[in-house]
């Protein structure tokens, strides 16, 4: 705008003016350079003015004047040209230089046309006045619109025109001609006003101008970046607006999506699916999905509008589509192994059923329950990463064996389902067997070494065994676990007789529970003698839990342990034993110590153990020095820091850790060395053997050897005849155990 304030003619530019942006104040100076037809037509009247003076006075001074006014216009529309030339390379060097030359050019021709009429006036020819009075003011008039943009420029212009035509009404005519000259400045006042006014007009069009193309530029930007395809059908059904991003959604060359293209051209030329057209022509807002053949999915909203028009929006929706399936997918299938997971299995079950009553008699569904052997003990061994690689193993070849139609799951933790719709038993059977075989023996998975594994299956069918889903397959369970009961590796087949056991074992467990709740109501220790093989005399003795139950009698360990560490009755059961254990051997009179035996179950789990240790000693008034504890390795399988801290608390309280069993299971020397054990237990199957078998023989010298050079006393179990103690002796075992010493009896018994 500073080109405005180069001529502070009248007063100085209001703020508002000065604040108009360079931009809008190129565009005003722009519009001084449009409109040639008004220029030419007002140096064509000065020229018929100097014409007309010519032809009524002859004077060379009119010739002069035509010629120069002539030569200004030519060159004020050089200027305008090469002003609009310059326009069209698109670099506008100075606007500053432009204006000025403009309004030079301006000045000499607004001065020549207001000092000839002020000749003319003199002339005193009436002609001659009433054609040049008439040109300079319509001239003046012309100007307050056409040079409205620089409006200082514009009134100087006026003034230099009418202020000698002011002069020569004065001058060149009686006194009635005074009139005219005060007529004139009341004009030049008013074109002033309207130069302003115009002005003002001008300026605030060329900001809504550029406010609207602003608005316009960012709307195109928006519609342009907007990751969705937009299209506008007007009144008509036809495209009147459409964005870039709807050619690429839809995969067409942009040129195919023209404006003007009815909603069926549309939905034919440029949609993947040409049914659509049948959503875009609707008068209700609706969304339809369309598939491409690249794999994408898009969506297309339609909305109507008042004016009887409607906008459509596409959308890729790929990602979400694709996010929802894998949202479904894992809601339905176990993540490690890919396999269905229960809740799929279920449902696949509950309509096979459903189905049943219309297949041909004699077809039903079966269900057969699988579990791995020894996964458990993979997993503690050589670690989750190998469990895993089992599980998808085990996942693999169920898959494989499996036929078209079966349903497979993973049930969870090492179990496994597989669902048979409308097979007959023969096929289950056949199936199992497969299984059992395939699944069975040594394992590759990468390992340094292979892996035995196992499995066993429980068989359950509809209608034979129920149409219940959960009743099937808690039958297939029953089955599964008379399977494993029967020495794993084998499949069951549901047999009443299995509810009936079931019931059984939730009744044992459920009387457990109450014998516990009763202080241990019904449940008893023995005690057998370990003694000192030089010796013969007792040591310790180690408690061996039975259980008087009310309807079966005496029960022994083996039919109620494993159930309270499947159940997690091990954990008071334990505690019993512990507290049981110490007020018992507080009684005797030869005061040796008192072995108890820890479940692995209940070390792992029972975090309070040393404090229950340190109670029980605590209540009873045992020394800590007599109270033992027996642990197998398996405890040590986990590798759960928690056990071995467990283990070193109770050590450093002073109770003495032996490892029972040794010699089945795994035997690793690793275990020997993971906690410094002060006993180890060799395990009666070993000594029972060692008077046939040279190589049990051999076990039992190693072991006992392995003891000596620990620094670890040996405890040989099950000894029951003296050759079998002359051959412990024999080979360096310091303490025994066994029927030969005494069977385990109550504590009653003991003095
Ligand atoms: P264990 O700790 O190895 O106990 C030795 C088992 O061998 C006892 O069986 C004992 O009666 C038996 N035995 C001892 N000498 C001879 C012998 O000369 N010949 C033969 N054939 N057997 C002999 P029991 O009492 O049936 O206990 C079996 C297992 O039950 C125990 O093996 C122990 O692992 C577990 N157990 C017993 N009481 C408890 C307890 O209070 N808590 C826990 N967690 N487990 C217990
Ligand atoms: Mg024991
Ligand atoms: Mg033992």
């Amino acid at each position: 705008m500073s080109d405005l304030s180069l001529w502070p003619i009248f007063r100085r530019p209001s703020p508002a003016r000065t604040a108009v942006s360079d931009e809008v104040a190129a565009a005003l100076l722009a519009t001084l350079f449009t409109r040639t037809a008004s220029l030419v037509l007002s140096g064509a009247a000065g020229l018929v003015v100097s014409i007309a003076v010519f032809a009524r006075t002859g004077s060379p001074w009119a010739v002069a004047w035509s010629v120069a006014d002539v030569i200004v216009l030519a060159g004020r529309l050089i200027l305008i040209r090469s002003f609009q030339r310059e326009g069209e390379t698109g670099i506008r060097k100075d606007d500053r230089l432009w204006a000025r030359a403009y309004m030079i050019g301006g000045i000499i021709s607004s001065t020549m046309l207001g000092v000839g009429c002020f000749f003319c006036l003199l002339l005193q020819d009436q002609t001659i006045s009433l054609l040049s009075l008439t040109v300079v003011t319509g001239t003046a008039g012309g100007l307050s619109s056409r040079n409205a943009a620089l409006p200082r420029f514009a009134t100087l212009q006026i003034i230099l025109m009418l202020l000698p035509v002011a002069a020569g009404a004065a001058l060149g005519g009686d006194r009635w001609y005074l009139f005219l000259t005060a007529e004139i400045f009341f004009y030049i006042w008013a074109l002033a006003s309207i130069v302003d006014r115009n002005h003002r007009h001008l300026e605030g069009l060329m900001l809504a101008e550029r406010a609207n193309a602003a608005l316009a530029a960012r709307f195109d930007a928006a519609l342009t970046n907007m990751p969705l395809g937009l299209c506008m059908f007007d009144a008509d059904g036809r495209l009147a607006v459409v964005n870039g991003r709807v050619a690429g959604l839809c995969n067409v060359a942009p040129e195919a999506v023209r404006l003007g293209l009815t909603a069926r051209e549309f939905a034919r030329e440029v949609l993947p699916d040409a049914t659509h057209e049948a959503l875009l022509t609707c008068r209700d807002v609706g969304t339809g999905e369309m598939a491409l053949a690249d794999g994408r999915t898009l969506q297309m909203s339609h909305h109507p509008m008042d004016d009887g028009g409607s906008i459509a929006i596409i959308e890729d929706v790929s990602e979400r589509r694709r996010a929802e399936a894998r949202v479904l997918y894992m809601a339905r299938h176990d993540p490690l192994t890919g396999l269905s997971n229960r809740s799929r299995l279920m449902s696949g079950l509950v309509a096979s059923l459903a189905a049943l009553p219309d297949r041909p008699a004699g077809a039903g569904v079966t269900v057969l329950y699988l579990d791995l052997d020894g996964f458990k003990t993979v997993n503690d061994s050589l670690g989750h990463a190998a469990g895993d690689a089992l599980l998808k193993l085990m996942a693999d070849r169920l898959t494989e064996a499996a036929g078209e139609g079966d349903i497979v799951a993973r049930l969870g933790g090492d179990e496994f389902a597989v669902v048979q719709p409308g097979g007959t038993l023969e096929a289950a059977v056949d199936l199992a067997q497969r299984l059992v075989m395939s699944l069975g023996g040594p394992q590759d998975l990468g390992l340094e070494r292979e892996v035995r594994s196992g499995v066993s299956i429980g068989i359950a069918r509809a209608p034979d065994h129920g149409m219940d889903a959960d009743a099937l397959l808690a039958r297939a369970d029953m089955a599964l676990y008379a399977a494993k009961a029967a020495g794993k590796g084998r499949y069951r087949l549901f047999e009443p007789e299995m509810d009936i056991q079931a019931i059984a074992r939730r009744a044992l467990e459920q009387d457990l529970r109450d014998a516990l709740l009763a202080d241990g109501a019904g449940l008893l220790l023995h005690y057998q003698p370990i003694v000192d093989l030089a010796t013969g005399r007792v040591v310790a003795r180690e408690a061996l839990i039975r259980w008087d139950h009310p309807l079966l009698g005496l029960l022994p360990p083996v039919r109620f342990i494993p159930l309270a560490e499947d159940t997690g009755l091990i954990v008071p059961l334990g505690q019993w034993v512990v507290e049981q254990a110490c007020r018992d051997a507080a009684r005797w009179t030869d005061r040796v110590s008192v072995a108890v035996n820890i479940s692995p179950a209940q070390l792992g789990v029972d975090r309070d153990l040393p404090q229950i240790v340190a109670a029980a000693l605590a209540a009873s008034g045992l020394p800590v020095a007599r109270f033992e504890i027996e642990i197998t390795e398996s405890a040590l399988l986990r590798d759960d820091p928690r056990t071995l801290s467990q283990l070193h608390l109770l050590a450093t309280a002073g109770v003495a850790v032996a490892l029972d069993d040794f010699g089945t299971g795994f035997s690793s020397l690793v275990h020997l060395r993971a906690f410094p054990f002060d006993k180890i237990k060799i395990d009666g199957s070993f000594v029972r053997d060692a008077t046939e078998r040279a190589d049990c023989a051999a076990i039992v010298r190693a072991l006992a050897d392995l003891g000596t050079r620990l620094a670890v006393a040996t405890v040989a179990e099950g000894i029951e005849t003296e050759a079998q103690l002359a051959l412990v002796r024999r080979e360096g075992c310091r303490l025994g155990q066994g029927w030969l010493f005494g069977r385990p009896e109550p504590a009653s018994a003991i003095l």
